[in-house]
C-alpha cells in the first residue's frame, strides 16, 4: 500500500467522486439560471470505469472513505449499484453521499441496503419563496421529505449543509437551527466559496464565520468545546456545543479560517480528472489511461503524481489567486 502523500505530508484518505455535473438544482452560488454546457456523455465516466478507481484507491492508495457528489449524484440511475460495489471492495471504506435531496425519499431505503453509510443534504432555507429565488426551482418540499426518508432509513447522523447569502437567507441562521434541533439532524453552514460559474463571489459580502456565530449567539449559547477542537483532526467543520442540549452545530470556515493544512481530501471528477484541491487549476487525467488500457499499477502511479504536487494552501487570501476555471458543480464538492 502506497499512501496518497504531498510534499507537506499530509496524506490523501477522503476520496471526492463528482458522479455527474449535471444538477436539477440551479443554486445561485453554484450554477447559472441557465448557458452552462453539460459535460459530453462519453466523457463521463462509466460505473465500471468509477469502479475500477476506487478499487484502485482502496486497495493500493489507502483510500478509507469514499464520499459520491456531483453535480447531483442522485442523478445517476446506477447509484444504488456503484454503492454496492464500492461497499464490496477489501478494506471497506466508508461510503457518504452528499445530495441536495430531491428523490432521496424514493431511494434512502435501497442506498442504505447497498451500503450507503451517511448523507449530507444540502438544504439553505425553510422558506419555499426563499428556496425558489435561491436553488431556481420550487423544491423545498421534496428535499424536507428526502431528510425524513434518510432518518428513516437509518442514514444517521444525517447532516444538513447550508450556506448563507447576505440579503437572500442570512437571516434564517437561527430558523435553521431550530428546525434542525427538532428535526434530529446535524446542522453545518459552509462559507461561500468562490466557485460560482458566474464568478461573481465577492469576499466583502460573504457572510463569514464568526457572523454565523454572534447571528445564533442571539437565541442559542453556543459553546466551543476544546475536546472537540483536539478531535477535529481533518474535519472541515468547527463543531459548536449547544448549552442545554446535547447538540452540535458546525461551521465550515472554508474561507476565513481555512483548514487545509490537515486537509485529508483527493478529489476526482466526473470525466475521470484527479484534483488534489477545489481550487486546485490543474489536474491529472486519469480517463485517458484508463481507456487506453493502463495498469493497475500504472493508474496508482499517475494519482500518486497528481497528490504529490499539492499546494501547501488554496490561496484565496493570495492577490494572485484565480477561480478555478470549472464551477463548483463540475468539481463535486
Ligand atoms: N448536488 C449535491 C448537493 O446539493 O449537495 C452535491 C453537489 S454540491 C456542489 C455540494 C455542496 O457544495 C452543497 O452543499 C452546496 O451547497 C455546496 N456549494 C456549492 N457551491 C458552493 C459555493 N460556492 N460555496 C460553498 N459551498 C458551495
Amino acid at each position: 500500500m502506497l499512501p496518497l502523500r504531498d510534499r507537506f505530508g499530509r496524506v490523501a484518505t477522503d476520496l471526492r467522486i463528482s458522479l455527474t455535473d449535471r444538477c436539477n438544482l440551479r443554486c445561485t452560488y453554484c450554477m447559472p439560471a441557465e448557458g452552462l454546457d453539460w459535460m459530453p456523455q462519453e466523457d463521463v465516466l462509466s460505473g465500471e470505469e468509477v469502479l475500477r478507481l476506487v478499487r484502485i484507491g482502496v486497495e493500493r492508495l489507502g483510500i478509507t472513505t469514499v464520499r459520491l457528489t456531483g453535480g447531483e449524484p442522485l442523478l445517476r440511475r446506477d447509484l444504488e449499484q456503484l454503492v454496492s460495489g464500492i461497499a464490496a471492495l477489501t478494506p471497506r471504506p466508508v461510503i457518504a453521499l452528499t445530495t441536495n435531496g430531491l428523490g432521496l425519499a424514493r431511494r434512502a431505503a435501497a442506498l442504505a441496503a447497498a451500503g450507503l453509510d451517511r448523507v449530507n443534504v444540502s438544504l439553505d432555507t425553510l422558506q419555499a419563496d426563499t428556496f425558489a429565488d435561491l436553488a431556481r426551482r420550487r423544491r423545498l418540499h421534496d428535499v424536507l421529505a428526502g431528510v425524513r426518508a434518510a432518518k428513516a432509513a437509518g442514514l444517521e447522523p444525517v447532516k444538513i449543509n447550508s450556506v448563507l447569502m447576505r440579503g437572500v437567507n442570512d437571516h434564517e441562521a437561527v430558523p435553521l437551527l431550530e428546525w434542525a434541533l427538532a428535526e434530529g439532524v446535524q446542522l453545518r453552514f459552509i462559507e461561500q466559496m468562490p466557485l460560482d460559474a458566474q464568478h461573481a463571489w465577492q469576499r466583502d459580502t460573504m457572510v463569514t464565520a464568526d457572523e454565523i456565530r454572534q447571528r445564533l449567539s442571539t437565541r442559542f449559547t453556543i459553546v466551543e468545546d476544546p475536546a472537540d477542537a483536539l478531535a477535529r483532526g481533518s474535519a472541515p467543520a468547527e463543531l459548536f456545543r449547544i448549552a442545554g442540549t446535547s447538540h452540535t452545530v458546525g461551521i465550515i470556515a472554508a474561507v476565513s479560517k481555512p483548514f487545509c493544512g490537515s486537509c485529508d481530501r483527493v478529489r476526482l471528477t466526473a470525466d475521470g480528472q484527479i484534483r488534489n484541491c477545489l481550487f486546485a487549476r490543474t489536474e491529472s487525467d486519469l480517463r485517458a489511461p484508463l481507456r487506453a488500457g493502463a495498469s493497475d499499477a500504472e493508474l496508482a502511479d499517475q494519482w500518486l503524481l497528481a497528490v504529490a504536487g499539492k499546494q501547501a494552501g488554496h490561496g484565496i487570501d493570495d492577490p494572485t489567486f484565480l477561480q478555478p476555471d470549472r464551477p463548483m458543480s463540475a468539481i463535486g464538492g
